[in-house]
């Protein structure tokens, strides 16, 4: 039985070519990179050409890059930075009700502090409308975050203009880009934003390391408290080997990101075409085209989506219903109740993204499996 993954927006696996990047730095040059003598120095190298090579990515500067164990800890760092730092200007927060946990929890506790918060919703196509942010900010708004894509739906979000926007009234923006990077090109002279948030194993770096974009000039405090390393707005022992290999991932990203792209739309595009034709009661969630090249989420009326899950993983094939970081918590996603699905309908979901290593074979293996499941669970 062929082992299939099509969970790529959940974590995608290591490139060996990646590993390779990576190996000298736990076995031959094993510095601190703080460190002031020749290990030190070869392995102060080593996050400095990352550092380089993720601000050239993104087009920023070097000094404008933190690096971070992912990017949860990043949305963390923005979000309770700001607030922080400009809670004497304002205490009005603006996010879209689809943001990963990793926003909407510390708002959660901010509110808690004391701080409004307007969560705006999308709208049916699982596009929060400029227009809808916009008619929410005002004079003490200190913050907009928006999700660059959905990582449920993959639906992209209009960061472009949010940006501008925000930049004309002097409101921080940051932008959640971790299911974007190393796929589509990320741009943050074009979004205009202040803050952008990234994680390497989403582009087939390591897990635990990711990065904060700060926009030179703006304030950023740190979290984790107790060393000078990244500028004293991050402290701890860099993660020499992941920063390496975070650099590397985005070397290869950079080659092959555009034919990578197109080919994986094309797979996405076969299983939307052959899933809505074919499995009776199927939707697709989101936009039909802006969203993520990799990405195809839907609901089955009628179907439980944990069982269908698991139903093909014993089938060999790996998707899940949305998001890893909330399986388990058995109750409907909070993207597809924004969405304004019923509880039902949001039980019944299955998100396939594809990856690199995936093959038209994989698909058509995939579609047969899921044609045959979805029928069994539903009689
Ligand atoms: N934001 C988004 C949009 C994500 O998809 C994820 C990972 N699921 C995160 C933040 C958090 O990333 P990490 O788990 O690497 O900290």
């Amino acid at each position: 039985m062929p082992l299939i993954y099509l969970d790529h927006a959940s974590t995608t696996p290591c490139d060996p070519r990646v590993f390779e990047a990576m190996r000298p730095f736990f076995f031959e040059q094993g510095g601190n990179p703080a460190s002031p003598h020749q290990s030190g120095r070869w392995a102060r190298r080593a996050v400095e050409e990352a550092r380089e090579t993720l601000a050239g990515f993104i087009e920023a500067q070097g000094t404008e890059i933190i690096f971070t164990g992912g990017a949860s800890e990043s949305n963390n760092q923005a979000v309770f930075s700001t607030a922080a730092g400009l809670k004497g200007r304002g205490r009005h927060i603006v996010a879209s009700a689809i943001e990963h946990h990793s926003v909407l929890e510390p708002l959660r506790r901010l509110k808690r502090e004391g701080f409004e918060v307007s969560l705006i919703k999308p709208r049916a196509d699982g596009i929060t409308a400029y227009e809808d942010i916009k008619s929410v900010l005002r004079t003490d708004t200190i913050l907009v975050c928006l999700v660059h894509a959905n990582n449920e739906i993959g639906t992209l979000q209009p960061v472009e203009a949010t940006g501008r926007l925000c930049r004309e009234r002097g409101i921080h923006f940051l932008v959640d880009a971790t299911q974007t990077v190393g796929h589509i090109p990320v741009n943050v002279k074009d979004i205009s934003c202040d803050f952008l948030s990234l994680s390497a194993h989403k582009f087939y770096g390591p897990k635990g390391v990711g990065a904060l974009y700060v926009r030179q000039g703006i304030e950023c405090s740190a979290l984790i408290l107790g060393g000078d390393q990244e500028r004293g707005r991050r402290a701890g022992t860099l993660n020499t080997a992941g920063i390496a290999g975070l650099g590397q991932a985005l070397k290869l990203c950079g080659e092959e990101m555009s034919t990578e792209a197109s080919r994986e739309s094309d797979l996405r595009d076969r299983v939307i075409d052959v899933v809505l034709k074919e499995i009776p009661a199927a939707i697709l969630n989101g936009h039909r085209n802006k969203r993520l090249p990799n990405n195809a989420h839907f609901c089955f009326d009628g179907v439980n989506g944990e069982e269908l899950v698991s139903a093909l993983d014993m089938a060999g094939v790996a998707v899940s219903m949305g998001s890893a970081c909330t399986w388990g918590r058995l109750e409907p996603s909070h993207v597809l109740k924004a969405l304004g699905l019923d509880d039902r309908m949001a039980l019944g979901s299955l998100r396939v993204t594809v990856g690199r290593r995936t093959t038209s074979e994989d698909i058509e293996y995939f579609l047969k499996q899921l044609k045959l499941k979805a029928e069994k669970l539903r009689s």
